[in-house]
């Protein structure tokens, strides 16, 4: 019998040339192992989605809870599902008021389609905005407003689309007018590899907005749920968007986004034509079980609040005269090295030593950590020891 490497290699299609090919056999906690029983500290959280690390005890038992009453029944929007409509309430109070009409979906490029659609909608306009070395997701509509280096390959794309200058005043009177239906912006470029700019500017871009009549959104799919201290990225910025996307961590470890706006926005996917967006599996009930379930954990231990504090201190931990800048915004971390070819060896290496890490889609010159945000000190001081070790070892 082919062992499951084997059949890896084989029969799953690839998305690159070296995927990292350790197999798991479990996970709990910040950790997953192998067969072997070799241990890993997890230090990306299945890029920005475990926030309270793998298989949480409140998690696994809503899961339970709804495995006993029902998986799916229907399409979304038809049914009464608790699990659904809990869920949306409970987002709905962590937001601004207004922000309380959820359309649940099944990803975060998903989630981003079903926004750039609600926009043209709503508005009536032809023009979609991002920014440079945006990510919104993989799928036609969402790889349009994303950066060049993964678009180029695949046009025709979407057409109306228009690229600006993340942070520049500049583009934002330029760029930004009549003709705009929505703004999708990052309050803070994941695959950028953490980056992110001032109030001054969001109040801005908030401004230019409303002023045009376009729609802000913004993708909370990788910084949502606490990731950057506080529960919602854009709190650092003192304004809130018109439209809030949601995914990766939304589920808990389960599939499951969002596009969230208010009601008199929302109503335009259901009339004229009716079904302006439709998802089979869009908001499953033990997705939504699973994310209630972490979102009342969240709320209630305030696990974000700690998330500054533990970004700098292990930002504090890392001396090795390679790192030429460290970027962060909580748990959000890149270590920025020279090149790729500096970089690689040191991920290998840390792989080697127990610690899995990653880098960016845009900034493969920078590590990529954003471990879960309830890792304790003495995982802190572990990530922290192994990684040192394994920069040390790379340049000697
Ligand atoms: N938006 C952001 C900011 C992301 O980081 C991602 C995924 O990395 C997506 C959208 C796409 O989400 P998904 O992979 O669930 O389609």
């Amino acid at each position: 019998m082919l062992s499951n490497r084997a059949l890896f290699l084989r029969h799953l299609a690839p998305t690159s040339p070296s995927p990292l090919m350790i197999e798991v056999e479990r996970a709990e906690g910040l950790y997953f192992y192998a067969p072997d029983g070799k241990r890993y500290l997890d230090m990306i959280s299945g890029i920005a989605v475990s926030n309270l690390g793998h298989r949480h005890p409140a998690v696994l038992a809503a899961i339970q809870a709804q495995l006993d009453r029902y998986l799916h029944v229907m399409v979304y929007g038809e049914l009464v599902q608790s699990p659904q409509v809990r869920l949306a309430e409970a987002l709905a109070r962590q937001l601004p008021k207004g922000l309380s009409s959820v359309y649940l979906v099944n990803s975060g490029a998903e989630a981003t389609e079903g926004a750039m659609k609600l926009a043209k909608r709503y508005t009536g306009r032809p023009e979609i905005i991002a920014c440079h070395k945006a990510y919104h997701g993989s799928t036609q509509g969402a790889l349009s407003l994303g950066g060049e280096a993964f678009r180029q390959a695949y046009r025709p794309l979407l057409p109306g689309i228009k690229h600006i200058h993340y942070g520049s005043f500049r583009d934002i009177a330029q760029e930004i007018g009549p003709q705009t239906a929505a703004v999708f912006i990052e309050p803070v470029q994941g695959e950028a590899g953490v980056v992110y700019a001032c109030p001054a500017y969001f109040q801005a871009l908030r401004q230019r907005c409303t002023e045009v009549g376009a729609l802000l959104v913004f993708d909370e799919i990788q910084t949502g749920l606490g990731r950057t201290g506080r529960l919602w990225a854009f709190e650092h910025y003192g304004v809130a968007p018109d439209v809030l996307l949601l995914a990766k961590s939304l589920g808990a470890g389960l599939p499951l986004g969002a596009f969230i706006s208010r009601p008199e926005v929302m109503q335009c996917l259901s009339q004229a034509p009716v079904l302006g967006h439709i998802t089979t599996f869009g908001g499953h009930p033990v997705s939504c079980a699973a994310a209630l379930a972490q979102l009342d954990e969240i709320i209630h231990t305030q696990v974000y609040a700690e998330a500054e504090e533990k970004g700098l201190y292990l930002t504090r931990q890392f001396k090795h005269p390679a790192i030429r800048e460290i970027r962060q915004k909580g748990l959000m971390i890149a270590l920025v090295v020279e090149s790729f070819a500096v970089l690689k060896p040191v991920i290998d290496r840390a792989l080697e030593l127990g610690v899995l890490t990653d880098w960016f889609l845009y900034c493969d010159q920078a590590m990529r950590l954003a471990p879960p945000l309830n890792i304790s000190q003495t995982e802190l001081d572990e990530a922290a020891q192994l990684l040192n070790q394994a920069f040390q070892e790379s340049f000697s």
